[in-house]
């Protein structure tokens, strides 16, 4: 199964199949050792112990020799000193333009990797091996790669697209639940923001996809995800209008993980926090068009460890406004006229915002299975 990403001569497919089928996924897509034999392969710690091996086994032997490069777990290794661990032993190792950089892991994985493809010798192939479901369902497709700077998330990056994704269903086995949880928001967003039909498609199959048991059911989820983030992205490939809508809950979100410290709730927990909220100042502007209860009983399935109710509004209000000030804009938040139907505005009063809140806290999220 594939999906193809329509970006003019930049665009790839995505392909779900077993990791195993990557050299020759990637010589479809004319990276084969025969130009540059070697071949610089990135991963974390926990991503390696499980599939550093198969993976550079099938490389090696298809010809390619293989150098991996193996970071830290976790949002700290997005940043400078680990970029440049990357770059000193690509360039000390004699790379050339031909070299693919694998990026296999999580979206931290993914935009450190695409970060250092996109800027080493101005461009090496880069090919995208996403392992964690939020990787699968989002940053492993739309060509946005960063590290973090100490001002902020993601402020030294750029929009640089791979030469094919290959999503390998089966690494998701080995996925701590928590990080389940945290995609499956990102999933649930899709449907949200771009299909019905997956809506009612997770609906109808909410506890197996959420509990991770039904394989069947969270494959075809996950295809239908990323065909939404793959015909968004095709329409906006830089964010000047359209991608924005891939937003949906983050505006709350953003500002939940900074007040409540990074890591007290991971990315997805905040984002399925914050879609609640979304979706009440939606339903407030679109009564009659938007069965806000229906969909909130979606986003409330999501498992969220600790209570967002025990933060204080009025920091993540002021939050809000020191994120406005980092982009130079206004505070913007994306809702929707109807289901699949999204669209930015500024326009909501700090009153809506108090209720859309208290909304969000007045009943738990569902506890994990
Ligand atoms: P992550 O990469 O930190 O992975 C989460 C954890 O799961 C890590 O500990 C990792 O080692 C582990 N892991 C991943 N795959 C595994 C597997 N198959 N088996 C066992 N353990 C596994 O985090 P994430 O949630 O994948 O990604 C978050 C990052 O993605 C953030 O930095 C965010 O900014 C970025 N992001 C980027 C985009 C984009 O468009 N580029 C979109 C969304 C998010």
């Amino acid at each position: 199964m594939s999906i193809h990403v329509s970006l003019g001569d930049r665009s790839y497919p995505v392909h779900f199949q077993s990791l195993r089928t990557l050299p020759e996924r990637m010589a479809e897509r004319g990276l084969r050792p025969n130009d540059s034999s070697r071949c610089l392969l990135v991963s974390d710690e926990n991503v390696a112990a499980h599939y550093r091996s198969p993976v550079t086994t099938a490389l090696e032997n298809a010809g390619w020799t293989v150098r991996p490069h193996i970071v830290a777990p976790g949002e700290a290794s997005k940043s400078y000193e680990p970029l440049r661990a990357i770059y000193d032993e690509a360039l000390r190792w004699g790379i050339d333009r031909g070299t693919p950089v694998v990026a296999l892991g999580g979206g931290v994985v993914g935009d450190l990797a695409g970060f250092a493809a996109a800027t080493l010798l101005r461009g090496l192939p880069l090919v995208q091996c996403p392992t964690s479901l939020l990787a699968q369902v989002d940053a492993s497709v739309g060509g946005k790669t960063a590290v973090n700077h100490p001002t902020g998330k993601n402020l030294i990056g750029a929009f640089y697209q791979p030469h094919l994704v290959c999503a390998d269903p089966d690494t998701l086995d080995t996925l701590p639940m928590r990080e389940w949880t945290s995609g499956s928001a990102e999933m649930v967003k899709h449907a949200l923001i771009g299909s019905p039909e997956l809506l009612s498609f997770l609906e109808d199959h909410l506890v197996g996809v959420l509990a991770r048991k039904d394989r069947e059911a969270f494959t075809t989820a996950i295809e239908r995800a990323v065909r939404i983030k793959a015909e968004v992205v095709a329409e906006d490939e830089r964010e000047s209008g359209r991608r924005a809508i891939l937003n949906f809950g983050h505006t709350f979100a953003h500002a939940i993980e900074k007040v409540a410290g990074y890591g007290a709730f991971t990315h997805g927990e905040a984002v399925a926090v914050g879609m609640r909220a979304a979706l009440h100042l939606s339903h407030r502007r679109h009564p009659e068009a938007l069965n806000r209860d229906r969909l909130d009983a979606v986003v409330q399935a999501i498992p969220v460890e600790g209570d967002p109710g025990a933060l204080n509004p009025g920091a993540l209000f002021e939050a809000m406004q020191a994120d406005k000030k980092n982009r130079g804009d206004t505070v913007r938040f994306v809702l929707l006229r109807s289901l699949g139907d999204a669209y930015l505005t500024g326009d909501v009063s700090e009153h809506e915002l108090r209720e859309a809140w208290r909304f969000a806290c007045s009943e738990p999220h569902a506890s994990r299975p």
